[in-house]
């Protein structure tokens, strides 16, 4: 797990406590490198949920990969690493709560739009950007109506 501020792959657990109803394991830690403090959510062994990308392929769901797209979309936006935190927590909780384990990567990416509207508009747009993968401003400026609509 690396520092989302610095990158440095090394960091210690300064709390632990159970999650989400005991599913998953939160943990505090703090970066070696420059201190940062973030929070991490490791699953207890439920079955994986698998993603289905729009080519017909399928992967393990990676909390980390979502969340790195999210970060990417959130750069210099005025959203926390927490925030993104608890929009993930949310798609899995919905997920969980549907008894789903496997999902198609445009309908796990809508789910993280929905939230993603309520936190801030541009992150909202870039992150819709390579989800949906626009090809033309006539896409662009639907998502942008969607968005007002939510
Ligand atoms: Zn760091």
């Amino acid at each position: 797990m690396r520092c989302p501020s610095c990158g440095n792959p090394e960091s210690k657990v300064v709390d632990s406590r159970p999650a989400e109803e005991d599913t998953a394991i939160r943990r505090r830690r703090e970066c070696l490198e420059c201190g940062r403090r973030f929070t991490t959510y490791e699953r207890l062994g439920d079955t994986p949920l698998i993603v289905i990308k729009t080519d017909g392929s399928s992967e393990v769901y990676d909390r980390q990969k979502l969340l790195r797209g999210l970060l990417i979309a959130c750069a210099k936006r005025p959203v926390n690493p927490d925030q993104l935190a608890a929009l993930i927590d949310s798609i899995e909780a919905e997920l969980r709560n549907t008894m789903r384990n496997e999902i198609g990567s445009k309908e796990l990416g809508d789910m993280a739009l929905i939230r993603l509207a309520h936190l801030d508009d541009v992150a909202y747009v870039r992150f819709a950007s390579v989800y949906k993968d626009f090809q033309n401003i006539e896409e662009f400026s639907n998502a942008l109506e969607a968005m007002r609509n939510i």
